[in-house]
């Protein structure tokens, strides 16, 4: 009790001093929480103390990323829930207060609530960053999120084919329309390259994303090629960002863009 009354002394106003990074996309399946994941660790890596909050209640794929399926957060009382460390990161996710083969059918005020309580209800202790892994698409709870924390900055995540839609920029709009900073784009699946000849192969197409960061005036931060490596890893809950290798090198010039 008294370690929760201290611990409720030292929590700060939400996300002081904080740099908050919001990884957004248009819709599912663009690689949006490889990306969050990764992006963590390669912060984490760079020696600043990060958070990581899975915002895609119902859909949450962090535990499974970030190899803690089966942990639980536990809570010191209903204002201080703990969060889960792993690779250097404190993150938190719906799936390590709910059985992963548990469906969740909550309703949109109740999500609100978990998101909430996600940010001022965990000890979060001091975060340089917080990476916040949206849920895909432009619904209720991404635009909750950009109105309610005061400064964040927004990354957008897409396949070359996904830019080709109108779906992958329309939550950067909505994200401009409520004033955040976009610090650019990621376009990942980008290209792959064949590990014998070293020829590139444009699966999912070329340009659309140029196209796209024309028309929301912002960068194109990394191109992350489609690499077997990336997906086994991230199943098995090993984000490639943790060790140096060539494919956590695309991660570590990602995070050192967005510290610049
Ligand atoms: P989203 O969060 O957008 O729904 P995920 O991050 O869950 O997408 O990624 C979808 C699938 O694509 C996962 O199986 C993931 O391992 C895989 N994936 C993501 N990025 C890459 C990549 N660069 N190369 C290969 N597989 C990837």
């Amino acid at each position: 009790q008294r370690l929760a009354q201290n611990m409720e002394k030292e929590k700060k106003p939400l996300f002081e001093n904080t740099h908050v990074i919001v990884v957004g996309s248009g819709k599912g399946g663009v690689g949006k929480s490889t990306v969050s994941a990764n992006l963590a660790v390669a912060l984490g890596k760079l020696g600043y103390k990060v958070g990581l909050i899975d915002a895609d209640v119902l859909g949450f794929s962090i535990p499974r990323l970030m190899g803690i399926v089966g942990q639980k957060s536990y809570a010191l009382n209903e204002h201080m829930i703990i969060p889960i460390e792993k690779y250097g990161i404190k993150v938190i996710s719906m799936g390590n207060f709910a059985d992963e083969d548990t469906p969740l059918i909550w309703r949109g005020p109740l999500l609100g609530n978990v998101l909430e309580q996600f940010m001022n209800d965990v000890y979060w202790g001091d975060l340089d960053y917080m990476v916040l892994d949206l849920p895909p698409g432009t619904g209720d709870v991404p635009l909750t999120i950009m109105q309610k924390i005061p400064e964040q900055n927004f990354i957008l995540v897409t396949t070359p084919q996904s830019s080709a839609s109108h779906v992958a920029g329309r939550i950067a709009h909505m994200a401009k329309k409520v004033n955040i900073d976009i610090i650019g784009i990621v376009e990942n699946m980008s290209y792959f390259e064949c590990p014998d000849c070293h020829k590139r192969y444009n699966i999912f197409g070329e340009g659309e994303t140029e196209k796209l960061s024309k028309e929301l005036s912002t960068d194109i931060l990394v191109k992350i090629p489609i690499d077997i490596q990336v997906r086994e890893k991230s199943d098995t809950g090993m984000p490639v960002a943790f060790e140096d290798s060539k494919q956590s090198k695309y991660y570590t010039d990602l995070a050192k863009k967005v510290v610049e």
